[in-house]
């Protein structure tokens, strides 16, 4: 008897274990709502550019310039937003706190990242995502303007996961994300390691 609720508790605490990193519903609704977000500015972008004129050249360097802006914003951004995170306020912090929390705490448990479900990381991001460049998608009719705004909050949207991916062991990693990190377009552990190292 004692041995059963023993083997019962434990399978109870495995259970919980496991439940506390699956994504609830509103966070994965919140999750779709900005991936709806970045789909939206960039399928605007390549109707507009379909429908309208032939395209040149010149409209191909405008594109491309506007995906590499959009990628190196992202990219400033979430760094700065990060480095902030961790050197300033604590987990009583008004509305950033269980941001600053989650992130100290980052640096004590590394892997623990890559545990969560997609939506139960990114939820936040994609809350504002959604808030703030919905309204942009409904009102723009500039092509480029869109491709930037679509490559900008695409990676905005996946900051945390692209943190999670530089922490998964490179076996477990889908090919094309491995693909991505050798090409330097998301960040690889070589790269990330040296912030695990005092002062962060
Ligand atoms: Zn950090
Ligand atoms: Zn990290």
């Amino acid at each position: 008897m004692a041995a059963s609720t023993k083997t019962n508790l434990s399978i109870s605490s495995v259970h919980d274990d496991h439940s506390q990193y699956k994504a609830t519903w509103t966070q994965r609704a919140w999750f779709a709502s900005g991936c709806a977000t970045v789909l939206i500015s960039l399928a605007k972008s390549m109707l507009i550019l379909t429908a309208g004129a032939p395209t040149g050249p010149r409209t191909l360097l405008h594109l491309t310039m506007a995906a590499l802006l959009g990628h190196l914003l992202a990219d400033l951004s979430s760094g700065i937003y990060h480095w902030a995170l961790d050197n300033y306020g604590s987990a009583e912090t008004p509305v950033f706190g269980s941001q600053i929390e989650s992130s100290q705490a980052h640096h004590q448990c590394p892997s623990e990242i890559t545990k969560f479900e997609t939506g139960g990381i990114v939820y936040v991001v994609a809350g504002v995502v959604t808030a703030a460049f919905l309204p942009v998608n409904l009102f723009s009719n500039d092509p480029i303007f869109l491709s930037f705004v679509g490559v900008l909050t695409g990676f905005v949207l996946f900051t945390l996961k692209i943190h999670a991916w530089s922490h998964t062991p490179r076996r477990e990693l889908p090919p094309l994300v491995a693909a991505l990190q050798d090409a330097g377009v998301l960040l690889r552990w070589s790269q990330h390691a040296a912030h695990h190292q005092p002062p962060f």
